[in-house]
């Protein structure tokens, strides 16, 4: 019996339970306590708590299932057969207790378990850093892993600046030789942009502290974390060409099938704009479910960026009216076992998604008249650069999203004016800093004479007397 992604994920939890992990719940897409992170993109993300030592955890050692949404991603979505925006990332992490031996036998017995998933360990293969002799030694004597599929990768270390950072391990499934098979491309190994050998579980071996002077001393406490995409595991399990046609996928394929008319599986342009709704449906779903809404900046600029990257590609499903939120409840169906709040929320994110598809549909026609008169005209000056004030003008009044601008003329050849652009951008960010003064200012106001009127209502002496001090 092939095993469904619900099961995956359980049975990951279920593995490091009997591990005597605890289970931490997955937490919110926006972070709540990080100002230098948009989303949460990582499993680690929302225990940095633990990592930096401001939380110390009851128990060292925890397992989750955790959302992430990442934006470097977003080109890749549609032409990879691994990458989404939107993912679940399942991961084991140890804070300060265990290190290499128990990570790297630990992932080794639940992916080759027959108890588990049980993958053939023929069709592994890992990466380490050259300089890792340990993590080499691991793989090669504990596990017995043969060398040839032991690969030292100068990339294979985790470093974000300051903070703890070290060696990391990867293991990769061989897909087979109908994903590619030429012995010469180094990009067909493990470690390389290919599609044949799927990265799929990355572990972090945090051993050294980045110190401010850019050197690195041994950590006192050695962490684990680690983190493995869902959607590639299940793949792999589930034997699929690409994520798209697992279980996670599958109903939202089949929906746009009724929906369009078209079949996905029979024409390649096709099929991307059937990933590409797939996906983005996916993250804007769950990331309005966590609070965000789309807008012209910050969080809500990605979500809008993310919705008008899929209504481009619709075209190629012959979509020409708003379709997108349709697609919500199979979203909330599909995952509401693990994460209802999609399916909770559903109603206010249809409503979400539809108002902003319609905006975008009626601007849209006029948008790429102007796109394609500016490329005409500057094609016949003998130009290929389009012009950054017509790109913030198309992003300012059409909302065109300046990367969806730039995938559409770039099928012409043309190339953004970035300096241009900027400079209108910076002028906007002023004209907006100005606006905001005003408003903070009233907000201000606004505020403190209802809560006045509030607490003067319901509150004793001591509201009143500090809510009089405030307006005074
Ligand atoms: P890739 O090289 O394939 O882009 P990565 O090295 O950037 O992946 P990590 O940062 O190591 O990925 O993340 C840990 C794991 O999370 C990966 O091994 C993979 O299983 C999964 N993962 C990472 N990015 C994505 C994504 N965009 N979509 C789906 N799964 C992902
Ligand atoms: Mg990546
Ligand atoms: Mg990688
Ligand atoms: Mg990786």
């Amino acid at each position: 019996k092939i095993l469904t992604s619900s099961e995956v994920r359980q049975m990951f939890l279920d593995f490091f339970q009997e591990k005597k992990h605890s289970v931490e719940p997955s937490q919110s897409l926006v972070p709540h306590e990080d100002p230098t992170l948009l989303w949460i993109n990582s499993g680690v993300a929302t225990l940095k708590k633990y990592f930096d030592g401001r939380v110390i955890p009851d128990n060292p050692r925890i397992v989750n299932a955790q959302k992430a949404i990442r934006t470097n991603d977003i080109e890749n979505v549609g032409f990879t057969a691994r990458h989404h925006t939107f993912f679940e990332m399942l991961g084991n992490f140890s804070i300060g207790e265990y290190f290499k031996e128990e990570a790297i036998e630990w992932a080794w017995e639940f992916l080759t378990s027959k108890d588990w998933v049980g993958f053939d360990p023929e069709k592994l293969s890992v990466t380490v850093h050259p300089e890792d002799e340990e993590a080499y030694k691991i793989w090669a004597e504990r596990i017995g892993l043969p060398v040839e599929r032991i690969i030292r990768i100068e990339e294979n270390f985790w470093d974000i600046g300051e903070g703890p950072s070290g060696p990391n391990s990867e293991i990769f499934y061989d897909r087979g030789e109908k994903y590619g098979n030429d012995p010469k491309n180094p990009e067909l190994y493990p470690g390389g942009e290919n599609e044949r050998y799927l990265e799929i579980w990355n572990l972090v071996f945090s051993q050294f502290n980045h110190n401010p002077d850019h050197t690195y001393t041994p950590l006192p406490n050695k962490n684990i974390d680690t983190g493995m995409g869902l959607e590639r595991i299940v793949s792999v399990i589930q034997d699929t060409p690409t994520n798209f046609e697992t279980d996670l996928f599958k109903p939202i394929l089949e929906k746009i099938e009724e929906i369009s008319g078209k079949t996905y599986g029979k024409a390649k342009e096709v099929d991307t704009a059937f990933k590409v709704v797939a996906d983005h449906v996916r993250t804007v779903a769950f990331a309005i479910g966590d609070g965000a809404l789309p807008s012209n900046e910050g969080r809500g600029y990605v979500l809008r960026r993310l919705l008008r990257r899929a209504v481009r590609f619709s075209k190629e499903l012959g979509m020409n009216q708003p379709f997108i939120y349709q697609l919500v409840e199979v979203v909330a169906d599909i995952m509401k076992d693990f994460y209802p709040e999609v399916s909770e929320k559903s109603d206010f994110i249809q409503n979400v998604i539809r108002k902003e598809e319609e905006r975008f549909h009626e601007t849209l026609q006029e948008g790429l008249a102007i796109l394609e008169k500016i490329m005409k005209q500057e094609k016949e000056k003998g130009s290929y650069i389009f012009p950054g004030n017509e790109v913030f003008v198309l992003y300012d009044t059409y909302g065109f999203p300046k990367e969806l601008t730039e995938e559409y003329i770039q099928d012409e050849g043309f190339q953004i004016d970035e300096a241009g652009f900027e400079k209108e951008m910076a002028a906007q960010r002023q004209r907006a800093r100005a606006a905001r003064q005003n408003v903070d200012s009233m907000q201000v106001q606004d505020q403190v004479l209802r809560e006045i009127h509030v607490e003067s209502q319901f509150t004793g002496y001591e509201q009143l007397t500090i809510q009089s001090t405030v307006a005074a």
